[in-house]
Formats: structure tokens, sequence, C-alpha cells
């Protein structure tokens, strides 16, 4: 095997910074359960990010989602044969050596022109109680990815920026000190994902449950919140309408998916039709949720342990094969 060969195909990980929304499993868990629906895709990979979770909490209060966070990926889709699922702190040495060499390669300066981190500046986050864990969010993104040599990537497109500084370290890494990591590549079906809050304020966010559709909660209130939503006038354009007919197409059936093509069209023509949209989506929407509640509760804790220890052990080995190469094209090998 060369150097720079892939060693996953798709590669992608969430926080368990609480229970997933649907804007997760549109933006980061769908184009991984689709292409694994593909015969020719074989190594992917999933991972609950805990480690990047110490950004805004304590370990307290996070690693009793890890569990449930699995439990999200496999009740969306992804199908536990054919994916290998772990949890991110198994890695923490290898990250944190990676973390180390590719920490040089950056600076401060380009650390504080990342959009995600001016996104928390916004809301309220500033350079004096910001901690540098936040600012170093990137690179450990860039870690994770290199460590296993990823091919592609599905994420949302709030984090398309870090998987370009992903990009940017692994070329400055290859030039300096020899090939050794392969490029990653943003995986999304079409363009990537940015799918609103449902109260217009921002992406729709785990930490930010007013505007979220939050996959655990009773049905009922994600059925109201939708009833709420931000949409748009008659004939009008925007960002939050699009999300929602996003979301009534990820959740609907084939005649439901026809239904919101036909009220769109009537929308553009001038027609006031966001009722009756809602009311399409809300079908949707809660047999979807059913669905997924359903399939979670018949998921056993024990079996997905048993899942996380195996598959970790197999990314760490992964992460310590490329760290020799990254010690060795450094010359950090002279004992
Ligand atoms: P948090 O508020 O804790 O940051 P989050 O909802 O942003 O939660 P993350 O764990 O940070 O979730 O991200 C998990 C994945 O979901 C990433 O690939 C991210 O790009 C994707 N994602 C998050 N929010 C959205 C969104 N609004 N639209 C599309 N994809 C999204
Ligand atoms: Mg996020």
């Amino acid at each position: 095997m060369e150097n720079t060969d892939y060693k996953v195909q798709v590669f992608t990980g969430i926080r368990p910074s609480g229970g997933l929304t649907i804007a997760n499993a549109i933006g980061a868990v769908n184009p991984i359960v689709k292409i694994q629906e593909e015969e020719e895709v074989g190594n992917t990979m999933v991972f609950v990010a805990d480690l990047h979770a110490l950004t805004d909490a304590e370990p307290k209060e996070t690693q009793s989602n890890i569990v449930d966070v699995v439990k999200d990926y496999i009740s969306l889709g992804l199908d536990v044969n054919r994916n290998r699922i772990f949890v991110q702190s198994f890695l923490t040495q290898e990250i944190a050596e990676l973390n180390l060499y590719l920490s040089r390669l950056v600076t401060i300066a380009e650390l504080m022109r990342v959009p995600t981190l001016k996104e928390k500046i916004k809301k309220g986050q500033n350079e004096s109680n910001a901690s540098a864990l936040l600012a170093m969010y990137p690179i450990m993104m860039a870690s994770d990815i290199l460590l296993q040599k990823s091919e592609y990537v599905p994420v949302g497109e709030d984090q398309v920026a870090h998987i370009e500084i992903t990009r940017v370290l692994a070329q400055k890494f290859n030039k300096k000190y020899g090939n050794v990591f392969p490029l990653p590549k943003v995986l999304s079906l079409g363009k990537p994902v940015r799918i609103k809050s449902l109260t217009g304020n921002g992406k729709m966010s785990k930490t930010d449950p007013s505007g979220a559709i939050l996959l655990d909660d009773p049905i009922e209130i994600s059925l109201n919140k939708v009833k709420r939503a931000q949409s748009a006038f008659a004939k009008e354009k925007s960002e939050s309408l699009d999300s929602l007919v996003l979301i009534g197409e990820f959740v609907g059936n084939e005649k439901e998916r026809e239904e919101i093509l036909s009220i769109m069209k009537r929308h553009y023509d001038g027609e006031n039709v966001m009722g009756e949209l809602k009311g399409v989506i809300s079908t949707g929407l809660e047999r979807f949720l059913k669905e997924f509640q359903e399939k979670k509760a018949s998921l056993k804790e024990e079996d997905i342990l048993k899942k996380v220890k195996i598959d970790g052990d197999i990314a760490r080995e992964n992460a310590k094969e490329t760290l020799r190469d990254v010690r060795k094209a450094m010359g950090l090998e002279y004992f």
C-alpha cells in the first residue's frame, strides 16, 4: 500500500452535545446511508465526537449521550454490518499527537478567521472568554480525518470550511515532509446542505432546541414547531422556506414529495399555500419520527458497546499506522 492510499472511503462524526436534529440527519447521516446502498463502497466509518464536545461541556454532561448518538446513527438507517462506528476518545492519544504536529502548520490569525469560530463569536464568545480549544477545533477535525486517511467526508455546509482547512494542512505537511496524507473531499448529495433554524435564527443546531426538530422529542412538540416555523410570503423565496422544503422532501414519501412540488409551484404563482405545505410536511414528519423512535427503542445498549469496542480498536490501529508514517516522514525516530 502506498502511503497516500485512502484507508477509509467515507468518514463522518457527530458531537454528543445533545439529541440529534433533523438537520444532522439530512446533512451528515443521510449521505452515508445513501452511499452504503451502493455495492462498490466498502469502507465507511462514523464516530461520536466526544472530544469535540469538550469545547462546550463537561464530559459528565455528554458521556451519557454517546450510546444515544450511536443508536441515532443506526435508527437513521446506518447498516452496522457495513459501517464501523467508534468513539473519538478511544483515540485521544493519537489525536493529541497529530494535533501537535499539525498545529505548527497553521497560524493563530488563520484559526481566528475560520467561519465557525466567527459564528460562535457572534453568539457572545470572544477572545477573552473563548478557550484555545475552540480555536483548535479545525485542527482536531483535521486529525480525525487524516489519521484514518479518509477520502469522502459527508458534512453540512457549516463544516465545509473545516474540510478545506484539513486539505490545506495535509498539503502543507506533504509539501514539507513528503507525501503522507491523501486529500479528503466533501461528500454531499448535490450541494452541501444548510438547514435553517425554524425560528429563522441561524442554522438549526442541537444546542439551540427552540428552532430545532429534535428526533427524540415527543412528536407533538416537533409538529408544533413546524406549524410556527418561519416560511415566506406568497411568491417570495427565502432560506427558511428552502429548509422546510428540504425537510419535507427528506421525510416524505413519493406522493408527498410530488404534493410539495405542486404546492411550491402554486406558491411561486402567488397563492397563499404555506399552511398546506406545512400540513404535508407534518404528515411525513410524524411518520418518520414515529418509525425512528420505534427503531431506536428496540436497540440494546450492550450490543452498541460491543460494536464500538471492536471498531474502536480498528480505528486506533489505523491511527497508529498513520502516525508511524508521520513520524518517519518528519524524522522523529532518531532513537
Ligand atoms: P452543536 O450545536 O452541538 O454544534 P450541531 O447540530 O451543529 O450541534 P454537530 O455535531 O456540530 O451538530 O455536527 C454534526 C453534523 O451535522 C456535521 O456534519 C454538520 O455539518 C451537520 N449539521 C449540523 N447542523 C446542520 C444544519 N443546520 N444543516 C445541515 N447540516 C448540519
Ligand atoms: Mg455544530
